[in-house]
């Protein structure tokens, strides 16, 4: 009988067990030991990174270094101009020679009517500049706020249209910035939230639909909402087929003039609009999006989403209709493979009514079909939140985490985060920064303030968190999936290996 032309031992008849046995044995040591001797190695090494970062929980000064060398992944919540640093717009109204306010501090390119307008290089002249520097920093982000001077929420959303003067024009400094940035904080990829425009040219039908809209919502009758959804939906969506393409070519020709994408890096899209506007243009943006999103061949943009402060009362008044309009989108053949992440859950006690904390989530997940929620944050309060968390988790619905930004804007910290009851329902967990350029901040510190606050949360959970933020990424293209996956395993083995040369 010949031999076994390979490694694989298949019974064939006639076969003497004794052979049987040599072969296995053969095959053992050539296939199964290097690979269990490989894993076992792999396991030790993963035990020593786990029991250092045991040795280091209470130490934030050596929990930055481990998590800034850490392998983050992917940054799934993210605001493209809340995440680039307030420093780079000063900068450019300051190069452009804006106008600002002295008094009031408002910035623009062409003065008002008031003696206090002045241009940044006048201000040079006079030697204030630095200090009108400082006073708008502390107005366009967080930086230097006290905790108690005024509402921390409140000023966090006003930054928004504050630096909007500059926001506009530095999209493209603003992405080569976040890239950058990523790139030396070891994060392989960053799913960015941006605004669709051009959309002016759509029509609505005559009539006060908003009313119509309103009404049907007080009566929470479906099927009204959709009957005059549909009335809109068939306006619009004509005139807006060429907006959305030309919202496509504007990102994907951005993209790769910019050359955002490499070997270490990749950036993905999702379209984002507001919430605190009137029902027929919530719906008609969110029409533009999921138009985009689903006729994008640039393999670029990965969603659709919803923001603005989720306690603004046109947000409360109209959360129930916009959870309908997702509904109605996510009902048609041509939108079904449109990803959605929406902000829900965003609230605490104390901010709206009890009973307004028991349904965003649930409306969320169940109404608009959420493929992940971002913050989360009333669980606790969600009308059956056990039943909840267990559909999310058996529906691989991710939550995505943003632990410093509900610091910050909600006060909401350790054990009244609601992150480790995510964990014990094994809803898949994320990590993300929100809007790193306002909250200065950035990804390592979220890792840092997860492993500090939250001990029972191990090495190799927050290494799951990492891959989570690949796996249920909206990247369209699989390829560039297991593309960042590979990368990760390599780069997370080369991590461990540094970790235990210190620890040694
Ligand atoms: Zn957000």
């Amino acid at each position: 009988m010949q031999p076994p032309k390979n490694n694989y031992t298949i019974a064939t008849p006639g076969t003497s067990n004794d052979h049987i046995a040599e072969s296995s044995g053969k095959t053992f040591k050539k296939v199964a030991l290097p690979i269990i001797l490989v894993l076992y190695a792999f396991a030790i090494k993963a035990q020593m990174v786990d029991n250092y970062l045991e040795s280091i929980r209470n130490n934030k000064a050596a929990l930055t270094a481990f998590f800034s060398l850490m392998p983050k992944g992917g940054d799934l919540h993210n605001h493209l101009t809340g995440s680039i640093y307030t420093e780079t717009y000063i900068d450019y109204v300051v190069d452009n020679d804006y106008y600002i306010n002295t008094k009031t501090l408002e910035v623009a390119d062409k003065p008002g009517n008031s003696i206090d307008w002045q241009l940044f290089s006048t201000l040079r002249k006079a030697g204030q500049l630095d200090a009108y520097k400082q006073k708008l920093i502390q107005i366009w982000s967080v930086k230097d706020y006290n905790g108690v001077s005024y509402p921390s929420d409140k000023l966090f959303f006003e930054t928004f249209p504050l630096f909007g003067v500059a926001s506009n024009k530095t999209i493209e400094q603003g992405l080569l910035e976040l890239k950058n940035r990523a790139k030396a904080e070891h994060v392989n990829y960053i799913e960015t939230m941006t605004g669709t425009a051009g959309d002016d040219a759509a029509k609505l039908p005559a009539g006060n639909l908003d009313d119509e809209l309103e009404d049907a919502e007080d009566k929470k009758d479906t099927a009204l909402t959709f009957r005059i959804l549909d009335t809109i939906y068939n306006a619009i969506i004509q005139p807006l087929k060429p907006v959305a393409a030309a919202n496509n070519k504007y990102i994907s020709d951005m993209h790769y003039r910019l050359g955002l994408d490499d070997a270490d890096f990749t950036i993905r899209y999702q379209f984002a609009f507001v919430r605190v506007i009137a029902p027929t243009l919530v719906f008609r943006k969110m029409v533009l999006s999921f138009e985009a999103v689903s006729t994008d061949t640039s393999k670029l943009l990965g969603g659709v989403n919803i923001l603005a402060p989720e306690n603004n009362d046109i947000s409360m008044r109209d959360y129930w209709l916009h959870m309908q309009m997702f509904r109605y989108c996510r009902n048609k053949t041509q939108y079904k493979n449109v990803k959605c992440s929406l902000h829900a859950g965003e609230l605490v006690l104390g901010m709206v009514k009890p009973e307004e904390l028991t349904w965003h989530i649930n409306d969320a997940v169940h109404v608009a079909g959420a493929n992940r929620i971002g913050h989360g944050v009333d669980m606790p309060y969600e009308h059956d939140c056990y039943d909840l968390l267990k559909y999310m988790a058996a529906n691989k619905i991710a939550i995505e985490i943003n632990l410093y930004s509900n610091q910050f804007i909600l006060k909401v910290q350790d054990d009244r985060h609601p992150i480790t009851l995510y964990k014990q329902f094994n809803v898949p967990i994320t990590i993300s920064t929100d809007d790193a350029g306002v909250l200065r901040s950035n990804l390592i510190e979220q890792y840092v303030l997860l492993a500090s606050r939250y001990k029972n949360i191990a090495y190799k959970d927050i290494k799951q968190f990492v891959y989570n933020s690949i796996e249920y990424s909206f990247i369209p293209d699989e390829k560039v999936k297991g593309r960042i996956k590979t990368q990760l395993d390599s780069q997370f083995a080369a991590f461990e290996r540094k970790i235990q040369e210190i620890v040694k």
